[in-house]
């Protein structure tokens, strides 16, 4: 019975207006013309999914970190991971701080800057953070590059995991040569140690995802999202069949439940979570394995008693 499983959401952000603050002032500024399209791509996504995107200019991480807590309580979530979405999150940090033991968070850094593995080991060692974030499509980077072997080296000895960002994104600003999960395989061989998960199974580069999995036992992957890529194949794949490969290919140890859940205005995306949980049953994976699925695998991680 999944019911009574405990849930770690291996992938979540915070969005305030402090954080997109944050991200505004890392990101180069965009041209009018580049601004204006990105703001119909993102219109046209809030009106597909029925939300907006604005964050409300006044909530606190207090209040924040009240109203998602609220909602882990009232769909059975104990805790989850909040990625930082741009260097030095302060505003990540301190909305973590308020409960360490049920809100997680994953700092970012850019591996080309100088330095850039104190300011991850400052951020693990004094700052609270658990793990690290990239973007590669947004920060124009591929995986593999070995200005960022410094920060992989770090992260292992440090022994926290590395989430990556690959394939489509909602973020106009993005470049899909920078996308593809391939990269990560020369970091997976040359840093054995060091647990890799590739969001949103790839987010559309499943294939390449599942190949992943072959080469290396030290990539993971999350299941996060509302699965939009999954219409962009040359065969529409559903949630079940996405699943059911992944846990054929990785295994019941090496796949991480998340829901990407964000907006304040969506809320916690608990029909994700309600759906994974019948996918899991209709698949007869045993309840062991789905203790590892919905929590148990980022827990281990994490280096959390679960
Ligand atoms: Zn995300």
């Amino acid at each position: 019975m999944t019911a009574g499983i405990k849930v770690l959401d291996s992938h979540m952000h915070l969005l305030t207006a402090e954080t997109a603050r944050e991200e505004l002032a890392w990101l180069p500024p965009m041209s009018p013309a580049v601004a204006a399209a990105a703001r119909r791509r993102r219109e046209r996504y809030e009106q597909e999914q029925g939300i907006s995107s604005a964050e409300s200019a006044d909530e606190t991480v207090e209040s924040a970190a009240s109203r998602w807590l609220a909602a882990f309580d009232e769909y059975g979530v104990t805790a989850a991971v909040f990625l930082a979405l741009a260097p030095r999150p302060e505003t990540l940090r301190r909305f973590a701080a308020q409960r360490p033991d049920r809100l997680f968070a994953f700092t970012f850094v850019d591996p080309w800057v100088a330095g850039a593995e104190k300011i991850l080991e400052e951020d693990i060692l004094h700052r609270g953070f658990r793990g690290l974030k990239l973007y590669p499509s947004i920060q124009r980077f591929h995986a593999h590059d070995e200005r960022a072997y410094p920060v992989f080296a770090r992260a292992e000895a440090l022994g926290i995991p590395v989430l990556f960002h690959f394939g489509v994104t909602l973020d106009y600003r993005s470049d899909l040569r920078f996308s593809n999960p391939l990269d990560l395989h020369p970091v997976a061989r040359d840093f054995p140690a060091l647990p890799l998960i590739v969001a949103h199974a790839g987010a559309g580069f499943f294939r390449e995802t599942l190949f992943l999995a072959y080469h290396a036992a030290n990539v993971f992957v999350d299941t996060s999202g509302s699965g939009t890529w999954m219409r962009y194949l040359p065969r529409p794949l559903s949630r079940r069949e996405v699943l059911e490969r992944l846990l054929d290919v990785f295994g019941p140890d090496r796949v991480l439940y998340g829901s990407d859940s964000r907006h304040a205005s969506e809320g916690y995306r608990h029909w994700l979570l309600r759906e994974h949980r019948e996918i899991l049953e209709a698949l007869r994976v045993p309840e062991e394995n789905q203790r590892k699925i919905l929590g148990g695998n980022m827990a281990r991680l994490l280096r959390i008693p679960w």
